[in-house]
């Protein structure tokens, strides 16, 4: 249900909390910068960021607490994550508000509240534990904020994470990568998954969603270096993200990276405001697809279409070319992943394959 801009805006200001030391400087005249994403906002007092959610409160950055916009139990493939425990399912959880603004959002509902009148969901208050008892209960592994940038909401994703990982779960975030050096450090001791995109590989379009390309390469180079498991998403959008070049680019880069760095490629549908532009093909898809594989890149899968694109959802094995995962669309029908490893050729497959810690198991087995 879509509420007014007024009235989304006073019930956001009741769930907040103050941010987290490690993102927020104060600066002269009450003024305070977040440090929360890579638009570093200097915030003036009854100011707000360019996020809309995070405000300056008497000199005091308050940040989003406490609720939910969206909460679903969804297979981890639909995020997409391929190689995290794989057939998985994650709880997943939304809230408001975006760093950027791209014209083919998928959920601009959510996630440009207070920058577009016509957006604007209504909100479930919560709290960090009861999403962990939801987790529990559900027995599901994996917990994702997904849905609006999770970047933005990082001191409450934080709380929400190191008490799920009391429990086994591994937690994780679906993010456009717009972060900033502090974000990831803040994040890492309590997070595990980064699904990043990487929209275009050209700085213009980058800039008129609101970002710079180097700022996501940047990130992606720095949470594969710090240990994140990482998988990278391109949605294919005619006319914006799929000539050969911007295709080359992008996975030239992610090779350059590392080439066990899954690539998902994923098809466009028009929407919001791109609502002219066309969908993309099975044929696009194919080509992106063989691109990648050009490129170097292990790990290369065309989404969105599923039936329309062979095979080219599934794993395969890099050293011998055995189908390890068959997968079409986001079920799983069969994983020979055995130790980590190609049952046929023995070599080590890059993922998350087990869950690591116990207390999950237990309450599954209770
Ligand atoms: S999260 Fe990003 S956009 Fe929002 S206030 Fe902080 S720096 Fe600005």
């Amino acid at each position: 249900m879509r509420r007014d801009s007024e009235s989304i805006k006073r019930t956001l200001e009741a769930h907040t909390a103050p941010a987290a030391s490690e993102l927020v400087h104060v600066e002269e005249d009450g003024a305070v910068r977040c440090v929360c994403c890579g638009n570093r906002c200097l915030i003036a007092p009854g100011e707000s960021g360019i996020c809309r959610v995070r405000a300056n409160v008497n000199g005091e950055l308050r940040v989003p607490w406490n609720y939910v916009a969206g909460l679903h139990v969804d297979p981890i493939e639909k995020k997409p994550f391929f190689h995290a425990l794989p057939g998985s399912e994650a709880l997943s959880y939304g809230m408001l508000g975006c760093n950027l603004h791209c014209a083919f959002c998928q959920n601009w509902i959510s996630s440009q509240t207070l920058r577009d009148p016509e957006a604007g969901a209504s909100i479930h208050p919560t709290t960090a534990d009861r999403l962990v008892r939801i987790a529990v209960a559900e027995r599901t592994p994996i917990m994702v904020s997904t849905y609006n940038e999770p970047l933005i909401t990082s001191d409450w994703s934080a709380a929400i994470f190191r008490k799920a990982k009391a429990h086994g779960i591994l937690c994780g975030y679906v993010s456009n990568g717009h972060a900033s050096p502090e974000v990831l450090a803040f994040l890492r001791p309590v997070m595990d998954l980064f699904k990043i995109d990487l929209k275009t590989f050209d700085p213009a379009n980058y800039r008129s969603l609101g970002c710079e390309l180097r700022s996501v390469l940047d990130t992606i180079e720095r949470v594969y270096a710090m240990g994140f498991w990482t998988e990278i998403v391109t949605l294919v959008v005619p006319g914006f993200s799929d000539s050969e070049e911007q295709l080359r680019g992008i996975a030239k880069f992610i090779a350059g990276v590392s080439p066990d760095i899954p690539w998902h490629v994923t098809a466009f549908r028009p929407q919001y405001r791109s609502k002219d532009t066309a969908a993309t093909m099975p044929a696009d898809l194919d080509r992106a697809y063989e691109t990648g594989k050009e490129a170097g890149l292990h790990f290369v899968y065309a989404g969105n279409l599923p039936g329309s694109v062979g095979d080219r959802e599934s794993t395969f094995c890099p050293g011998c070319g055995a189908r390890l995962i068959h997968r079409v669309g986001f079920r799983v029908r069969e994983n020979r992943i055995t130790d980590g490893a190609c049952p046929d050729c023995g070599r080590s497959i890059p993922g998350v394959w087990e869950q690591r810690t116990t207390a999950l198991h237990r309450a599954a087995r209770s």
